[in-house]
């Protein structure tokens, strides 16, 4: 079975997009931009899309994950060329 992919370079991983439970609003925030304590405020109502996530939270967690994984290309000892996310496409077949 053949089967479409998309794949994303770790480089091509550089914004979240959050969207508030209450409106639906959504922000996007640069990840290597994200430190602990910054603010993440809904547009629309104000809500605080970071309140009752411990810090450091999972938004920094996920951001110091991306640096770990961008510098380990940097390392001469590195054998790695790329490193991607592979996410399966659905076809029309699919649906
Ligand atoms: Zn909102």
């Amino acid at each position: 079975m053949s089967e479409t992919v998309l794949r994303i370079l770790i480089e091509e991983l550089t914004t979240l997009r959050i969207v508030c439970k209450r409106c639906e609003s959504s922000i996007d925030v640069v990840i290597l931009k994200i430190e602990p304590g910054s603010k993440f405020l809904c547009p629309s109502c104000g809500g605080d899309l970071r309140r009752a996530i411990a810090d450091p939270d999972d938004y920094s967690r996920l951001a110091e994950a991306i640096r770990n994984i961008r510098s380990i290309k940097s390392r001469d000892e590195a054998q790695i060329k790329s490193v991607e996310f592979v996410v399966p496409q659905k076809g029309e077949g699919d649906r």
